[in-house]
């Protein structure tokens, strides 16, 4: 019998995954009795001869098999998920309540729209609502992620270039700040991408725009507040920039939880956008369910939405297919609808109020966790942040400690890692983004695991270098879990 140090868990090794003995069950199914002759008409010769070999357990061998799996992930349940721009907020459960429902969870998605008006007008209220919050005219709900809105985004960009007879423009501006995903979508639509250097105080500058706007670019990509966590305070200048010269501005939305009910990217001259509900707008993320990355849009942009479109008639509430310059469908269905309900309520919840609130408290608790580290870790551009903060592992040059041994070492102290080596722009970068969700408490415990490895970095470096110590897997070779990733269970091999 081992323990696991970190969760205090009893397991037994070898009864981890191979639970299956001939005969346990653990759910009854109903009697066989339809007729042999007419399945074999019906699947022909794909008729199985042998019973499935899967495994054959209790219930509550199920029960504590996943439960105990579960525990063995970083989940925002069990503690702070720093992840910087992603914004792990806390899902609350009102939203899967809501989602649950039957009305919403049963819909069909080609149920005609008269029976299915309750969540059409779901629909067409939160693309009200994403639309007011953001200063836009129209939003899409069917992108299924940021990147898939981007991609929409840009598309729309295009079109409308096209439309207008501008083919010239064939390029996008794109700030080395940016995330991945902008110049990866610009490039997608067929885009060559043009860089623009950020200045020296960590945001971006008019001129530097100014002196790449010509007649071929298409669009700047901005993201606002950066992936440094800054605010761009040009942004109207540097949209006017864009505008005169005949371009777009297409705005990362990803860090919308600095703004909501402060500011409004419609207001400052974006011209299109995306949201993550899985991010500003509290929904699950990664292994927690699908994303979505609606787009909201200027009326310019309106003719070239994705199909189809909610629109109330004096029957209700239809999907309008009949958008002759459309970009075309994004999704199966309606987008990740589950999703568009938890952010739906998400937003009722919390009210124009809340989300104002909400923000108020992101941005002080990253500013709080900056001050409190600024004594023991470098920090690349000193300033007050929005709601993320960047620290780097310059000042543990000497003990030959590096950002990513920090990052392995605070999983020993049950904290999933902040971002690292993100943006590019800060070598050894570490983006730490505590939301809004997190008591003071938990921010200073956050704080004093930091410390406690900045100090062990001097005093016993070793034991940081080989973290994680306390995990089921040590450091794993990340190139080759990248590359040559495996993504389910193996039986140990023999010993040679
Ligand atoms: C997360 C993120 C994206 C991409 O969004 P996904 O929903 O993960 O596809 C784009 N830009 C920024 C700045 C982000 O943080």
């Amino acid at each position: 019998m081992k323990r696991n140090a970190s969760r205090g868990l009893a397991y037994e090794e070898d009864l981890l995954f191979e639970l299956s003995r001939p005969g346990r069950r653990g759910a009854d199914t109903p009697a066989y009795d339809i007729p042999r002759v007419d399945v074999e008409d019906l699947l022909g010769g794909l008729l199985r001869d042998d019973v499935a070999a899967l495994p054959e357990v209790s219930e509550v061998d199920v029960v504590r098999h996943f439960t105990r799996m579960s525990t063995w992930n970083a989940a925002v349940d069990l503690g702070l998920y720093p992840l910087g721009s992603c914004t792990m907020k806390y899902n609350p459960k009102v939203n899967e309540r809501v989602a649950r429902l039957p009305g919403f969870s049963h819909a069909h998605p080609m149920a005609p729209a008269v029976d299915n008006q309750g969540l059409l007008g779901l629909c067409f209220e939160l693309e009200q609502w994403l639309a007011e919050i953001s200063g836009m005219d129209r939003v899409t709900l069917q992108p299924a992620a940021g990147a898939q809105g981007e991609l929409a985004g840009i598309m729309m960009i295009r079109a409308y270039h096209e439309q207008r007879g501008d083919t010239r423009r064939q390029k996008v501006l794109v700030p080395d700040s940016a995330h991945g995903t902008n110049p990866a979508s610009a490039a997608l639509n067929g885009y060559d991408i043009v860089a623009v250097p950020s200045g020296e105080d960590g945001i971006l500058h008019p001129e530097a725009v100014a002196e790449r706007m010509t007649d071929e670019i298409a669009a700047l990509m901005i993201t606002n507040p950066n992936t440094l966590g800054l605010f761009e305070s040009h942004i109207a200048e540097l949209c006017d920039v864009v505008h005169a010269g005949g371009g777009l501005v297409y705005g990362d939305g990803a860090n919308l939880n600095a703004l909501l009910g402060v500011s409004r990217p419609g207001d400052m001259g974006i011209d299109v956008m995306h949201y993550n509900l899985h991010k500003t707008f509290s929904t699950p993320h990664g292994g927690g369910g699908p994303g979505a990355g609606p787009v909201g849009i200027k009326a310019s942009l309106a003719p070239y939405l994705p199909t189809p479109v909610v629109e109330q008639g004096p029957d209700g509430f239809f999907w309008n297919h009949d958008l002759p310059d459309s970009i075309g469908r994004l999704h199966g269905n309606h987008g990740n609808v589950g999703m568009l309900v938890r952010a739906y309520t998400y937003i009722l919840a919390l009210g124009a109020e809340g989300l104002r609130r909400s923000t108020d408290l992101a941005v002080l608790n990253a500013n709080y966790l900056l001050a409190c580290l600024r004594e023991h870790y470098h920090v690349p551009i000193d300033r007050p942040v929005m709601h993320e903060c960047i620290v780097s592992d310059r000042g543990l040059a000497e003990t030959g400690i590096t950002t990513m041994d920090v990052a392995k070492r605070l999983i020993d102290h049950g904290y999933h890692p902040p971002t690292i080596y993100f943006p590019l722009i800060v070598a050894g970068a570490m983006m730490i983004e505590p939301t809004e969700s997190e008591s003071l408490e938990g921010l200073d415990r956050f704080v004093e695991a930091l410390v406690e490895i900045a100090d062990e970095a001097r005093t016993d470096p070793e034991t940081v270098r080989t973290a994680p110590h306390h995990t089921r897997h040590r450091r794993l070779d990340e190139t080759r879990a990248a590359r040559k990733p495996i993504l389910r269970w193996q039986p140990p091999t023999e010993p040679a």
